[in-house]
């Protein structure tokens, strides 16, 4: 099939990206490179553009003529959405609105796109499960929820088929150290708690250990990079060959949560380095405890995680972090 992921040159773009390639797909990359980066756009060409450049994108897909687009660009740091809305709803609804725009004024019919557990808010319990409430409590979570509707709304007015994927916590890295998390800057813990063991963060510190979880820190969902990119291969072969064309959004989770002190003693069992943190204040606008229900995952897609267990997760950000870093 031949796919064009947009935001490819990111995190989990470019890991989708490789998986994508490994599966005998044809790839190309659409990134204006403002948080991606070239030397990760190793599966397929790089048609470098913008997604709010609404001439440059038709151009992209008359060019590349994909079957489906996997889309992934959009601005994604909770606090800098919540200081700076205008810059998130104008990427990341209006790049979405003229992807949209340009698919339906060229043909293209099929779209997967990167959503979040932020569109949930603070859910009263766990796991949580696709039907609950959408109830973001900042302007990140708010875009993505837009965008889903957007979706829905494309959807009955053109005929147009998409899947909205809810990450929970992506995490760890290309195993083969081909692609991995290179953010600047870092706000996310582990690769954070990773510069901090290799003492390029001294500053590093537990945001809040007075939340009402067993050992007062936040618990959250990670999943591996590797189970992200192969439920999106799932998703697009499955709009691509017709699978009912009803739009829908997934959770995508392991289903079971780790603290953030859980995290860090898996750090330093795996690493066999000692952590050193201080205990600081919570960040704003973080929930206490974040957990997927991902059946209906496992039900449409037939997708499941394999490669989310903590200290496989721990071991490809280290050995990726050492080798991006070296
Ligand atoms: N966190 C932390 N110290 C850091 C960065 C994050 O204690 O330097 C905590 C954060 O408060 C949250 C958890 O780690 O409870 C996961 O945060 P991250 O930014 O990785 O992902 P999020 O859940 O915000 O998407």
């Amino acid at each position: 099939m031949n796919i064009l992921v947009i935001g490819g040159a990111g995190y989990i773009g470019s890991c989708t990206c490789k998986a994508l390639a490994r599966r005998g797909h044809s790839v190309t990359v659409y990134d204006n490179l403002s948080t991606g980066h070239r030397d990760l756009v190793k599966w397929g060409p790089l048609f470098e553009g913008d997604i709010l450049d609404y001439a440059r994108l038709c151009e992209c897909l008359r060019e590349v003529r994909p079957d489906g687009i996997i889309h992934f660009a959009a601005f994604s740091q909770v606090g800098e959405s919540v200081k700076e809305p205008g810059k998130y709803i104008r990427n990341n609804v209006g790049g979405t609105l003229n992807i949209l725009e340009a698919m339906r004024e060229t043909g293209v019919r099929n779209i997967v796109v990167s959503s979040t557990a932020a569109v949930y808010g603070i859910p009263k319990t766990m796991p949580i499960t696709e039907d609950f409430e959408l109830d973001p409590i900042n302007t990140y979570g708010e875009t993505k929820m837009f965008m889903e509707r957007m979706l829905a709304d494309y959807a009955r007015a053109y005929g147009l088929s998409w899947t909205a994927l809810r990450y929970f916590n992506a995490a760890g890295a290309d195993p083969e150290c081909e692609t991995g998390e290179r953010h600047d800057p870092e706000t996310h813990l582990i690769p954070r708690a990773l510069m901090a063991l290799d003492g390029r963060l001294p500053d590093f510190y537990v945001m809040g250990d007075d939340y009402p979880t067993p050992d007062g820190t936040c618990i959250r969902d990670y999943i591996h990079i590797l189970d992200l990119a192969s439920a999106h291969i799932k998703a697009v072969e499955r709009l691509i060959e017709g699978g009912d064309g009803e739009g829908m959004a997934m959770n995508l989770g392991t289903g079971s949560g780790l603290s953030v002190k859980q995290i860090l003693d898996a750090i330093e069992s795996v690493t066999g380095l000692p952590m050193k943190y201080g205990m600081g204040p919570r960040r704003a606008g973080d929930p206490p405890s974040l957990v997927a229900d991902a059946s209906r995952a496992l039900r449409v897609l037939g997708w499941k995680p394999e490669h989310s267990g903590v200290e496989e997760i721990i071991r490809d950000a280290w050995n990726w972090y050492r080798h991006d870093n070296a």
